[in-house]
């Protein structure tokens, strides 16, 4: 239940308007949640398991003035879980310019407004990047409130190289773009990660089975959730697994290996006489050779030695 309190606000050194004091359920308890400033929350929440929220998620939320909601019948559950009574405002991918605007003009007034998405981070393949966008440039303030999301969630899971990774989101839906699009990816040294539904699966892995190769791969499946599981393989074996099963059910996350150095070993010698040959015709060997190597990532050494034998060759 909301109640009036004239408490000021204080973040830093912001002043906010006085707002009513909000509470939220946790574990039975109830608990109030301070005021907060004014500006624009980006709530992380959970991707599947209602526990995985945090405290500052769940008081934001209580103290917002409204939260803006990709669909405002999902978030309801979340809400009715911790006693949250916050009013809910759709804003979704097609919320167009108009929306955009009276947001703005709220958070002008000095409220606070919290963003959420049906689950996990807002604007990770979901909608908000246009808002934020807006409100960065109507100087007001933006603040995250960190949590989940089934990016990160997967990856720690996968088994696969964390150092680096390259989040990919949704591949087209289509056979060729999406083929185009794995191309372009092949080369990236970093883990892939891709959302994908369930009934695109079997063929995007057969796609990336064809086009990255061998590489280990691993298929996060509702995560968080009852029929949680995670599969691991090569790209080949699990694209031959997913071709004799039914589509499967539920939210998924695939995740792709790097290359492995000596593919990526190949992938640098591949036309590299032709780099060569195009260089030596501007440039001296040496510096033909330092342009190339810096070019391919190859060694310095071999790359001078290959230039030199081409430079003797045409010239004899
Ligand atoms: N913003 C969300 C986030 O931070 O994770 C992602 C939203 S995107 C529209 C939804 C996609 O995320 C799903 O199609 C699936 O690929 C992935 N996803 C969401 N929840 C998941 C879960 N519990 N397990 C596996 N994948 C999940």
């Amino acid at each position: 239940m909301r109640q009036i309190d004239n408490r000021t606000a204080r973040a830093g050194n912001r002043i906010a308007s006085p707002r009513k004091a909000a509470s939220f359920t946790a574990f039975g308890l109830a608990a109030e949640a301070d005021p907060i400033a004014p500006g624009l929350y980006l709530v992380a929440t959970p991707i599947g398991n209602l526990g995985d929220v945090t405290l500052r998620a769940l008081k934001t939320l209580a103290a917002a003035d409204a939260i803006l909601a990709e669909d405002t019948r999902v978030t309801k559950t979340l809400l009715a879980h911790y006693g949250i009574t916050t009013p809910l405002v759709a804003y979704h991918e097609h919320s167009g310019e108009a929306v955009r605007d009276r947001m703005i003009e709220r958070l002008r007034a000095g409220q606070s407004l919290a963003l959420v998405s049906d689950a996990g981070t807002p604007l990770v393949s979901d909608p908000g990047y246009r808002l934020v966008e807006a409100a960065i440039a109507a100087a007001l303030p933006v603040v995250p409130i960190p949590g989940a999301s089934a990016a990160l969630a997967a990856l720690v899971v996968a088994g696969l190289p964390t150092d680096r990774f390259f989040f990919e989101g949704f591949l087209p839906a289509k056979t060729g773009p999406r083929r185009a699009r794995l191309e372009a990816l092949a080369a990236i040294p970093a883990t892939l990660v891709l959302y994908e539904a369930p009934h695109r699966l079997a063929e995007c892995l057969k796609d990336a089975a064809e086009i990255l190769g061998q590489r280990p791969a691993a298929i996060a499946r509702e995560l968080t959730k009852l029929h949680e599981t995670v599969r691991r393989g090569a790209l080949g074996e699990l694209a031959a697994l997913l071709a004799g099963e039914p589509t499967p059910k539920g939210e998924i996350v695939l995740l792709i290996a790097p290359p492995s150095p000596e593919a990526r070993q190949a992938e640098a010698e591949a036309g590299l006489d032709e780099k060569l040959k195009a260089a030596l015709a501007r440039h001296t060997v040496k510096d033909a050779a330092a342009l190339v190597a810096g070019e391919t990532g190859l060694p310095r050494r071999d790359i001078y030695a290959r230039a030199l034998g081409l430079a003797r060759e045409s010239g004899e």
